[in-house]
């Protein structure tokens, strides 16, 4: 499929902005435009509103079977639109062909397990202190309109994690997909059109991402907010939501720290958490960022690093072989130079990669620093990007101390032959996900998010749905 423009989707019909704005969409790999994307303004964003409203209203109704039904069918067709949809987005956003097309299959996989967990929203029976023929009930159900803010890292990702759950709940929503990749999100959008999602169940809206925030959170229409990206902004609109008592759930930066111990098997680190940190060029939450390593394993641990990061074969995501894309925007490739020069600066060792390839596209060499010192921006900031910053530590405790420095507590990652310091690192390691002797694998069945500065509210396992329900007590006395 070429790419194609991106419009509206309100009440169940595909729009251009009332007043016709739109936004350029440019491919990664070379800077040229390679479509539009409709440009909301206030009247659509009521329109929305008033969709999202009459949605749920419809929605809340249906039984879980019926939930499950239409979000199923949405599946199946992410799952044989695959292909198609992997195009878009790697020509939006830049990953290789193999991860876009990922993507979009996990897409299926996070639906259909959700369309399962809608069927387990159970509520209580309380015995009554005193009396028992009265019926004390705790009663679940959905919180209404919801608000989804999503990031373009991973464009169909960020948004399927908040619809499956939301909708499988009984909410509406309406969704502010990124404007730098619309084109993949709108083919998730459409993937429950064709399923036969009611109108005004789900809605999809770009434009200004201030601007809509700030009206849609004030609404009284929408009655949640649910944001992933950054950490000042995730802040910014968890305050204007409390001043319109909105409920929150929030998935922001993490800065993922490596806990290498002088027992653990490096080969195995190198591919699993090595590989990872240049997925997706490095523009991913849980990301592997600081890599703490023994001082007896240290310098061969970097070295393997910087051997993995020199082989990577990186180039447009849309040819074969590439197994690293250019970074989404140009904002990161100035984010990388930073990065680097700054470390550089205050005495790190360069080991590989290091600046950007060729003048056309966002391409950035995969980086490997070692020595980093604990003032250099890399590791206090979240690089987002393809540079692995790598430092040694004497005693376990040293380097728990340093993963748990900053305020984020998103991901974290170990390797270790010892019981013992598995113990410690899982009671001490300050993150929401921690994943030991292992690379990440995200699945809809567990949890997924962060604690401290990397938010609240997670995006996974049967914890998700709670983001999307009311709890209620209800008693009857029976005369
Ligand atoms: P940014 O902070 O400007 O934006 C991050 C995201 O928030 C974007 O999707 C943007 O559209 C949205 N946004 C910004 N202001 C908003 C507002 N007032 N209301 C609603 N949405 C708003 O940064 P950026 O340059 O786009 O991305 C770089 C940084 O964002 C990275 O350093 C990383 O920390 C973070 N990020 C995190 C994730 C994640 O998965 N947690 C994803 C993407 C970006």
């Amino acid at each position: 499929m070429a790419y194609l423009d991106t419009r509206l989707f309100i009440n169940g019909t595909w729009r251009d902005a009332a007043d016709g704005r739109s936004l350029a969409v440019l491919n990664p790999a070379n800077g040229q435009e390679i479509g539009r994307v409709a440009h909301a303004s206030r009247g659509d964003l009521d329109a929305a509103l008033a969709a999202a409203q009459r949605g749920f209203e419809v929605w809340r109704d249906f039984t879980p079977a019926a939930r499950s039904k239409i979000m199923r069918q949405a599946a199946q067709f992410m799952r044989e639109r695959a292909d198609t949809i992997a195009r878009l987005l790697t020509q939006e956003q830049g990953k290789p062909l193999i991860e876009a097309k990922g993507e979009a299959m996990a897409a299926a996989d996070i639906i259909d397990w959700f369309a399962e967990e809608g069927f387990r929203v159970y509520g209580r029976v309380v015995p009554h202190r005193s009396n028992p023929s009265v019926r004390q009930t705790v009663v679940k159900d959905p919180v209404g309109p919801v608000a989804a803010f999503t990031p373009w890292n991973f464009p169909i990702n960020q948004v399927v994690r908040k619809i499956a759950a939301g909708l499988a709940a009984g909410c509406s929503l309406i969704v502010k997909a990124p404007e730098e990749t619309p084109a993949s999100p709108a083919e998730l959008i459409r993937a429950f059109q064709d399923a036969g999602l009611p109108e005004g169940v789900l809605n999809l809206v770009f434009g200004d991402p201030a601007e809509i925030s700030e009206y849609l959170i004030a609404s009284p229409i929408i009655r949640k907010i649910t944001f992933t990206g950054s950490t000042p902004v995730g802040k910014l609109l968890a305050g204007l939501a409390g001043r319109h008592m909105k409920r929150v759930s929030m998935e922001l930066g993490g800065h993922a720290p490596v806990i290498i111990c002088e027992d653990a098997d490096i080969a195995l680190a190198v591919k699993t958490v090595g590989a990872a940190k240049f997925r997706n060029a490095g523009q991913v939450c849980i990301s592997p960022t600081r890599f703490l390593v023994h001082n007896s394993v240290k310098d061969r641990f970097a070295q393997s690093l910087a051997e993995l990061a020199k082989g990577i074969a990186v180039g447009d995501g849309l040819a074969e072989g590439t197994q690293m894309g250019p970074l989404a925007n140009e904002r990161r490739l100035t984010a990388m130079a930073e990065f680097q020069e700054d470390a550089v600066a205050r005495g790190a060792a360069l080991l590989a990669g290091g600046g950007r390839i060729g003048e056309t596209g966002n391409f950035w060499a995969p980086t490997v620093l070692s020595d980093v010192p604990l003032d250099a921006r890399l590791f206090n900031d979240e690089p987002f990007g393809p540079v692995a910053g790598v430092r040694g530590f004497d005693k376990l405790e040293e380097a728990i101390a340093e993963a748990n420095r900053l305020s984020f507590g998103l991901a974290g990652y170990a390797f270790t032959g010892s019981l013992a310091n598995v113990d410690l690192l899982t009671r001490r390691v300050e993150v929401g996900m921690l994943w030991v002797n292992t690379g990440a694998a995200a699945s809809a069945e567990l949890p997924f998010g962060g604690i401290k500065d990397s938010g609240y509210g997670t995006e996974g396992g049967p914890e998700a749905m709670d983001n999307y329900l009311n709890t209620r007590s209800v008693v009857v006395a029976n005369g």
